[in-house]
């Protein structure tokens, strides 16, 4: 048995929880954080307050932000309730695009990263190839 037995803190049940939800595009809402706060009494008698932040882990495995929280589904192949470090829009469409299939990603006019969606992006090389046979008429 120990010299000091230490009196265990009391836990009471949260005295506040929120819980934050977006609406994914398919218009269900989907919970990404969850906050809680609740008051322990230590063996001093102080009660102190105690606020815990949930993270809820987007299927790409990102953690979302709850400060701000957004989760999106691919437009092309479905993937949904992904993060918005593994989605770009498609700078020809506005889709919303997965980086890990559906995502073509294409330098731009003033030399920046874009992305195109696999319909756009047959379009552009379609475009491309016409331009390429007129410039060798
Ligand atoms: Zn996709
Ligand atoms: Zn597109």
């Amino acid at each position: 048995m120990p010299d000091n037995p230490r009196i265990p803190i009391l836990s009471e049940a949260p005295v506040d929880e929120e819980r934050i939800y977006v609406t994914g595009t398919g218009g269900a809402p989907r919970l990404v954080g969850i906050t809680r706060e609740h008051s322990e009494t230590d063996a001093q008698g102080e009660r102190r307050y105690i606020k815990t932040v949930l993270h809820i882990t987007a299927s790409d495995g990102q953690l979302i932000n709850p400060k701000h929280p957004n989760a999106y589904d691919c437009g092309i192949c479905g993937r949904q309730f992904l993060s918005e470090q593994t989605t770009r829009y498609c700078h020809g469409c506005q889709t919303i695009i997965c980086l890990q299939s559906c995502a073509h990603p294409i330098i731009l006019e003033d030399n920046s990263q874009g992305y195109l969606c696999p319909a756009c992006h047959r379009h552009m090389r379609r475009t491309n190839f016409i331009h390429f046979l007129f410039s060798i008429a």
